[in-house]
């Protein structure tokens, strides 16, 4: 990718001709510094629903709409493609660039298939500009990256998008991939990886804070009756007033970028034991309840005891000295019989 960075910008689904073709529309006349970043148009087409009877895409027919908006609004069009036969039709409608979702890139075995079918497509491909790849539902880099090297065989440019996994960010993950591979572009995906449009502005500034190339944003023009995620969709007003990240930094202001993604890091486990500690005060007020219910007192002095010397054995495998678990846990309990008394 040039200096300039990326932004996939549309609703989660291509729902009816109406609802592509006035989003992209929107989106586009805008007062965004369009001229300074490059835009894309997106909308799934096949979607990979959790769940059966849900909204699945308006299928193949919607492939004409995104050619519509291309056609008509100029601008590049991405949708996302799960099997060999969707790849097919998709070049064949002219699109841009693939993406490949969390759920296919979770199987090898399908993004081995997809790849083939690109390269082995008898169609030109001349004008598709690259396949996005999102990281795969479960926190697992090496699949992430095994799934780029299987992409890079087509000989078409990589993009990487952090999507996050179960409506959270997993910057461990994305950092292992940066670090391995600093030559392929991450984007961010702050409306998967949040699945709450009000948490999408905050997640936007991860862009500038850890040098990444842009985002992909979904946008509907009425994200309150939208068919499928619509609680983490923005208006295009509301992309409007976000502030996007232009050009990518220079060499010198980059340096403090490893601390960044490490605090990333820091952050996101800081959070983990916060909730973890919920989660841990919840069990034990369900303990205690149980424990009141028939007539035991809430501090059992050698079941405390026998949970220390298992922690002690877990800390010691793990390289946390024995006397910094004793020191926590003491507090932890303290405050478990607080809620149990
Ligand atoms: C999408 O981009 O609409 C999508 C389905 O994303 P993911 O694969 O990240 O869930
Ligand atoms: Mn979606």
């Amino acid at each position: 990718m040039d200096n300039q960075r990326l932004y996939i910008l549309g609703p989660c689904a291509a729902e009816n001709r109406e609802q592509v073709i006035e989003t992209a529309s929107q989106i586009c006349h805008l007062s965004l510094p369009f001229g300074h970043w490059s835009m894309v148009f997106r909308a799934g087409v096949w979607k990979p629903r959790s769940r059966p009877g849900s909204f699945q895409g308006a299928g193949t027919e919607a492939l004409k709409w995104l050619a519509e908006v291309k056609e008509r609004l100029g601008v590049p069009v991405a949708t996302e493609v799960a099997t060999p036969e969707h790849a097919e039709a998709a070049l064949k409608a002219g699109i841009d660039y693939l993406w490949i979702g969390a759920r296919t890139s979770a199987n090898p075995i399908a993004v081995q298939e997809i790849a083939d079918a690109i390269c082995h497509l008898s169609l030109s491909i001349s004008h598709l500009k690259g396949i996005l790849i999102k990281n795969p539902v479960n926190a697992d880099a090496a699949l992430w990256l095994g799934n780029i090297e299987r992409l890079e065989k087509t000989g078409m440019p990589v993009i990487a998008v952090h999507r996050g996994c179960n409506h959270r960010p997993c910057w461990a993950m994305a950092h292992t991939l940066r670090t391995a591979r600093p030559d392929i572009p991450m984007l961010l995906d702050p409306s998967h990886m949040s699945g709450d449009a009000s948490r999408v502005p905050t997640l936007m500034e991860k862009i500038s804070e850890l040098g990444l190339d842009g985002a992909m944003v979904e946008v509907h023009v009425h994200p309150e009756s939208a068919l499928s995620d619509s609680k983490q969709q923005l208006t295009p007003d509301e992309i409007a007033h976000l502030s996007l990240p232009i050009c990518h930094l220079k060499d010198h202001d980059t340096k403090g970028l490893e601390l960044n993604w490490l605090r990333a890091e820091i952050d996101e486990v800081d959070d983990e034991l916060v909730e973890n500690l919920a989660a841990r005060m919840d069990v034990s007020a369900r303990i205690g309840a149980w424990k009141k219910t028939h007539n035991m007192a809430p501090l059992q002095p050698e079941r405390f005891h026998q949970l220390l010397e298992r922690l002690r054995a877990t800390g010691e495998r793990l390289g946390v000295r024995k006397e910094f678990i004793e020191q926590i846990w003491e507090r932890i309990h303290e405050e478990s019989l607080r809620k149990q008394e």
